[in-house]
Parts: C-alpha cells; structure tokens; sequence
C-alpha cells in the first residue's frame, strides 16, 4: 500500500516540472492515506533527474519518519498543519511557479475575475498576513501552515484549495496528489490572468453572480458541468 502511495506522490512531483510549475527542486507534494495515518512526501532537495519512487519518505501526522533514507522536504511540517487541520485533503502541493509567487510576493489576494478561478474557486485566492520575529525564528515551516489555517478561517478549503503564503509561494490542495497538482495548475494560470487582466483595466470587476453560477455548476449537490 505503501509502495502505491510513495508511486502517486513521485508521479505527481515529476508532474510539476512537466507542467512548467517546479524547476530545479523548487517544489514538493506529498499524500496521505488517513486510514493508516501516514504521508508520503518528497525528500528535500535531492534532484528530480534519477529520483525514484521508493526515494519518496513515509511519516506519521506528527512527523516522525517511518520509512524512507532520505531527509523529508524543508516543508514537511507546513504539510502536515494543513492535513491535522483539514480531514478532507488528501494531497498537497508547493512551488515557486512564476506568476502565483509574484502575486504572494506581492501580498496579494488574487481577486476572483474570471470564470476560469470561479470554476474552482468560490472567492479570491487569499494570501497570508506577514509572519512575526517569533513565527519565523521559531518553528518556522509549522508556523506557516497554522498561517494558512488561520487565513483560512471560515473558508472551506475545498471551495478555495490553495492559498498563497505572503513573500514565499503558492501551496495548493485537493482530494488526492493529483488534483492537488491540478488545482496547482489551475491557480498558476489564473494568476497569470489576473495580472494580464489587472494590466489591460485596473477598474475591472466581476459580478458575484456570476462568480456563483459558475462555482456552483461544478461543485455541490446541483452540480450539472460533466458527464454523468
Ligand atoms: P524541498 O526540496 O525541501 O521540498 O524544498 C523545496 C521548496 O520549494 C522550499 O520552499
């Protein structure tokens, strides 16, 4: 079982870099299967060129290392923030992708404006407050993930699966690794329409109706967008 989980977490790190989102070793996704209470995710800073599966660390929700002879990634305890908190997630990733980064460099939630985000995301893409002396001196990779929690208070993360971390990047989430990487897709390319979209008219705007409709055609129990 381990062995299938370590496999979806390698595949959905290679496809990050194929999908133009992670280079160099820039990134990191990791998985959880909740019935065994362990995650799968990648090691830190080993290069994607001749990684392997079985290179992939299993550890338990409070981060000691089951299995693996590999450091975990540096943001292995911002994952497994985002998962005690969250019991539907099942897969999350992180990366430096150009023009999600710039938007959390920015300290910018990225306004829902177009269709494209309102398909997958409810509201704005939020950006986290500025962490202080003590969060980032301190355990520093845990207080990000309860930074991303606390934004996200009284949002439900499967309406709104990602959220940029303010001067650091884009971590994005969803049911399983790959939607995750999805939705990591997705927000990287809504990022990049804002910022194009904001350049054409800094007075634009999107009716909430609309943001709605298309939300909700995808999503919920009255969902019609798809086959059957
Ligand atoms: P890791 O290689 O340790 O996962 O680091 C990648 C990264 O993006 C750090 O923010």
């Amino acid at each position: 079982m381990l062995a299938a989980l370590k496999q979806e977490v390698f595949r959905a790190n290679l496809d990050l870099v194929r999908h133009g989102l992670v280079i160099f070793t820039w990134g990191n996704v990791s998985a959880i299967d909740r019935a065994a209470g362990v995650v799968v995710i990648k090691p830190s800073g080993v290069a994607y060129d001749g990684l392997k599966a079985e290179d992939m660390v299993a550890l338990d929700l409070d981060g000691r290392v089951l299995e693996g002879r590999y450091k975990p990634s540096s943001d292995t305890a911002t994952h497994l923030a985002l998962y005690r908190a969250w019991a539907e997630v099942g897969g999350i990733v992180h990366t430096h992708s150009t023009y999600a980064t710039a938007w959390a460099q920015a300290g910018r939630d990225i306004p829902n404006i177009g269709t494209t985000q309102a398909d997958y995301f409810s509201e704005a893409v939020p950006c986290t407050r500025d962490m202080t002396r003590e969060e980032v001196l301190g355990d520093y990779e845990l207080e990000t993930g309860r930074v991303i929690v606390e934004r996200l208070a009284g949002i439900n993360p499967a309406h709104v699966p990602a959220a940029l971390v303010k001067n650091h990047g884009p971590f994005a989430w969803g049911k399983s690794a790959d939607e995750a990487v999805h939705n990591a897709v997705v927000l990287e390319q809504v990022a990049k329409m804002a910022y194009l979209a904001y350049g054409i008219n800094p007075q634009l705007s999107m009716n909430g109706e609309l943001i709605k409709k298309h939300f909700y055609r995808k999503h919920g129990p009255g969902a019609y967008y798809g086959q059957q």
